[in-house]
């Protein structure tokens, strides 16, 4: 199958921890190549944020990253960048006349936006250039399947006035969803969310993100600890991911005598040094100072994935403690190394932890129920290696790429055949 997929702010190449660059680029990037594996031909389409990248880039055998001219070749917050959606659309339904693809999947709302326009112009070209020989202005329709990764209805719920993201969003986003030809849903809270925007549950499958399992496993070197317990957080540096939760709940810790705990932070769009002027990541800085744990939080700042499983090997217990969390691959990764993991039950993590199995739920934003969980795992060492084989063990079991693209290919294959009975446009029904 001929795969394009469209991801308009994460590129697959990009370095992780940033703002704007987590868990979509992990998903598309290896999403794109487990596919590959099985045989499918992969384009991930991405905007152009550097003038130094070249248009495509071949990543491995069955994959190819294009970059599409849309708006400044240089880094748009993403929630700036719907003004050169329409540019992203026509660029990439520009590379299809060279070849279209089987499906479309798109990645982010953006992107589903820019799938469908693209999909318009295609046939709309098509149908120009047949239209002396075209029997009544047939159009066979290319499939589109989307993947929210988050939905603009539960940031604003969760965020508020804080929440930038366009206030075209919260009807661009259920017009994407009602369009698609299919929504592969990362978790069972996301369908509900679907349901209550009004869409019709039969066009929604599952598939949840996957964990790379050659990186990240139980086996390999552990970085040394600085001190005899160490929880980790990762992730973005942006207030919902509650690291500012982490660190008060490391403060209860020292409050009840425990001087045996370090907290290390990964994650921030440059290095350690750098944090300083990011304001977030300054923010977290000040209140390890004011509540007086400083001198046992880390911050490590962006790292690279090939560093990323020697830190969850050294961890004692990774800690997720999101307001609100679309899927969440950090979890998945630290249960691949066999590191229980303390999890605010929301979003995608109520799928992935599994309570007292794998790890300990916690209330969101409860700093001191994230206290008492971390001291529960690190006073009961042998709960916690049980809860750590047992992460090891689901994560193989359930979390695989391989077994993601599986579960993707399947919805594909529902799309084509959803497409396949579908009443073909006419010119007059595809111009509109
Ligand atoms: N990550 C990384 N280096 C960093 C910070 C994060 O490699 O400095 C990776 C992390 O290991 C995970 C991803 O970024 O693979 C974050 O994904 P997740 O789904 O947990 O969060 P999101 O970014 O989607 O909110």
């Amino acid at each position: 199958m001929k795969v394009a997929m469209i991801s308009e702010h994460a590129s697959p190449l990009a370095a992780l921890g940033g703002v704007d660059a987590g868990g979509q680029n992990v998903h598309v990037a290896a999403l794109a190549t487990a596919l590959a594996r099985r045989g499918h031909s992969v384009t991930v389409y991405t905007r152009r944020d550097s003038e130094d990248l070249p248009q495509r880039v071949k990543v491995g055998a069955g994959v190819e990253v294009v970059h599409i001219d849309a708006g400044p070749p240089t880094h748009v917050p993403k929630d700036e960048l719907l003004p050169y959606i329409p540019l992203l659309g026509a660029g990439v339904a520009a590379d299809w006349k060279s070849g279209a693809p089987d499906v479309v999947h798109a990645h982010f709302w953006m992107s589903g936006l820019a799938a469908l326009d693209a999909v318009r112009l295609l046939s709309a070209g098509n149908m120009a250039r047949s239209s002396g020989r075209r029997r009544s202005g047939l159009v066979a329709p290319i499939p589109v399947l989307q993947t929210f990764h988050a939905l603009g209805t539960v940031k604003r719920r969760h965020q508020g006035a804080q929440d930038t993201s366009p206030a075209d969003r919260q009807f661009l986003e259920p017009a994407v969803g009602q369009r698609v030809d299919r929504i592969i849903a990362t978790c069972s809270d996301e369908v509900f969310e679907l349901k209550a925007m009004g869409i019709d549950a039969t066009k929604v499958s599952v598939a949840p993100c996957g964990v790379d399992l050659d990186l990240f496993s139980s086996e390999g070197p552990a970085e040394e600890r600085g001190r005899t317990h160490r929880i980790l957080s990762v992730g973005r540096l942006v207030p919902r991911k509650g690291v500012d939760l982490v660190i008060t709940a490391l403060a209860h810790l020292a409050e009840q005598g425990r001087d045996d705990v370090e907290l290390v932070i990964v994650g921030g769009g440059g290095t350690a040094d750098d944090l300083a002027a990011d304001p977030e990541g300054r923010r977290l800085q000040e209140l390890a100072e004011e509540l007086g744990v400083a001198d046992r939080v880390v911050f490590r700042g962006q790292v690279s994935r090939d560093e990323m499983p020697g830190i969850f090997r050294s961890a004692s217990a990774v800690v997720c403690a999101p307001w609100y969390e679309p899927f969440g691959i950090v979890p998945l990764e630290a249960m691949a190394c066999g590191v229980p993991v303390v999890a605010a039950a929301v979003g995608g993590l109520g799928d992935t932890v599994l309570n007292h199995r794998t790890g300990l739920h916690v209330p969101p934003r409860d700093p001191e129920a994230i206290a008492a969980a971390v001291a529960r795992l690190l006073d009961n060492p042998e709960l916690a290696a049980s809860f750590g084989q047992a992460g090891e063990r689901r994560a193989r079991a359930r979390y695989s790429w391989d077994r993601v693209a599986m579960e993707t290919e399947k919805a594909y294959r529902k799309a084509l055949q959803g497409a396949a009975t579908t009443e073909y446009a006419t010119v007059e029904e595809v111009a509109l």
